[in-house]
């Protein structure tokens, strides 16, 4: 056995005990990243996860490489390498020139030359890469390619064991649902494995909402430069959650109040030295009314006693979904339309909206669930469209568009359709609090971020026939 077979035989070894233990899965794939890049003399080795989409790479495990390359920014599976995904071993013996690099000015940085990439296979379906990286150019030999490869295995299957034992545990929890009142989102099913560690529960919760909604998200995936001195960074900001298809960056600032003011002026800093970058902060407020919204504590039904406030009275109401009728009658002159509403919120306004509405008028409803549900890890149709809406005009009709997660979801469902066209009218429109922005065609009022209730809206299925909308003391 030569040196190097040595070193792969005592890597293995070492992968065997770290896979077969009880460590945590971050600590264990950061244990095998160091192991494959010390057989194989590299510099650092990256072990990297597809989301669902199968269009980004979540590092999960790594060993060797600086925080700052490690979290450059989204790694695009179809641009970063993109013949793994095919399932083959890449050799790449000159990062820099090679037009596959999708970061290459961050690979000068870490003075990376050479890389390996192995594809990690389960059930014959590509699911994420491992990749070993030199500081010197390197050839990579055949035994190397196979060292990678089979590593590459091992990980497959212990992500594999890993998921068994979350899908046993969850099941064994959805039995105790039954009993157990949920308190938080972390109580709900787990979706498929995602190995992240999160820096605070708040955090993981705020992953699952996404989940829930199938808003696809990465975990700090940039670090921000913010200042430096002598070519040296010294002082970054990685904001928390990044949302991939709406190019949107989210920081919870849901930890101790001291730590606020820091990171609003990181917040700040940002926006000036990136201003193509768009950020939003959660803070501990908005944090708990979004969960609060869904039933879970700790603004829990029995807090709310009765109509503090009246935001628009029954004849304000009236007139107002006149002229947005008026409105759409005249803009789909001549065209058939078909109006969709989700149950059971928008019954008071879509029935006024409906009578008001001069041209003649097709009519279907959806329900969907919401977190509320607590027994769902994704959001699911309870009641799909009665009738097909291909080629026809279709007005999505809501009550309220808040975070915009909802009404984001059903537009891309219903636009896989092929409606000849899409549009939405909202009665409300709560604006401050949105996070995924959906265009809105048609919109009553535009409101603060308070709770209301009445003409349709509930708060725990209580105050839907009260005629006017009011804010809950
Ligand atoms: P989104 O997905 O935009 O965050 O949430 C939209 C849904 O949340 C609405 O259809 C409605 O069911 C609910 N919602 C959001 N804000 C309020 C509110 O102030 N009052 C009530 N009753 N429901 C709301």
């Amino acid at each position: 056995m030569d040196a190097t077979e040595n070193r792969c035989s005592l890597a293995f070894k070492q992968i065997a005990r770290v896979t077969n233990s009880a460590l945590p899965v971050k600590k264990m794939l950061n244990l095998v990243a160091a192991s494959a890049a010390g057989a194989l003399q590299a510099a650092g080795c990256a072990v990297m996860l597809l989301n669902p989409q199968k269009e980004y790479l979540d590092i999960i495990g790594a060993s060797g490489l600086s925080d700052v390359y490690l979290r450059k920014g989204a790694l695009n599976a179809r641009k970063s390498y993109p013949d793994i995904l095919d399932g083959k071993i890449v050799a790449v013996d000159d990062i820099l020139t090679d037009k596959r690099t999708q970061y290459p000015g961050h690979a000068a940085q870490e003075n990376l030359k050479s890389l390996l990439g192995a594809p990690i296979v389960q059930k014959g379906e590509v699911i994420g890469e491992i990749r070993i990286y030199t500081r010197s150019k390197r050839r990579f030999k055949p035994h190397e390619k196979d060292f990678i490869s089979t590593v590459a295995d091992i990980i497959a299957l212990t992500l594999e064991k890993i998921e068994l034992y979350q899908y046993l545990n969850t099941h064994h929890q959805s039995n105790l649902t039954q009993q157990k009142k949920l308190t938080s989102f972390s109580d709900l099913p787990l979706t498929p494995i995602r190995p992240t560690s999160f820096g605070h529960p708040s955090e993981a919760e705020f992953a699952r909402l996404l989940d829930f909604y199938q808003v696809e998200w990465l975990y700090e995936p940039r670090s921000f430069p913010l200042s430096s001195q002598d070519d040296r960074i010294t002082e970054m900001f990685t904001p928390d959650f990044y949302l991939p298809e709406i190019d949107l960056y989210i920081e919870l600032t849901t930890a101790r109040q001291s730590l606020i003011t820091g990171k609003n002026h990181k917040v700040r800093m940002l926006k000036e030295l990136y201003p193509d970058i768009s950020i939003k902060l959660l803070n501990k407020g908005d944090y708990l009314k979004l969960f609060a919204k869904y039933g879970f504590i700790p603004l829990g039904e029995n807090k709310m006693t009765g109509v503090q406030r009246i935001l628009f009275s029954k004849t304000q109401l009236q007139r107002r979904v006149k002229s947005l009728a008026k409105q759409i009658s005249g803009d789909y002159q001549g065209q058939e339309l078909v109006l969709v509403g989700i149950l059971k919120g928008v019954v008071c306004f879509m029935s006024d909206l409906m009578l008001n509405i001069s041209i003649p008028v097709m009519l279907d409803f959806m329900a969907i669930s919401t977190p509320a549900d607590k027994s769902d890890a994704l959001i699911r149709i309870l009641k799909d469209l009665d009738t097909g809406i291909e080629n026809k005009h279709v007005l999505m009709v809501e009550d309220i568009v808040d975070t915009g997660m909802t009404l984001n979801y059903v537009l891309n469902y219903l636009s896989a359709r092929q409606p000849a066209s899409l549009k939405v009218c909202t009665l409300l429109d709560k604006r401050a609090r949105r996070l995924i922005d959906v265009h809105l065609d048609y919109v009553g009022y535009e409101i603060r971020d308070e709770f209301v209730v009445g003409y349709g809206l509930d708060m725990a299925g209580k105050y839907r026939n009260l005629p006017f909308i009011a804010v809950l003391e």
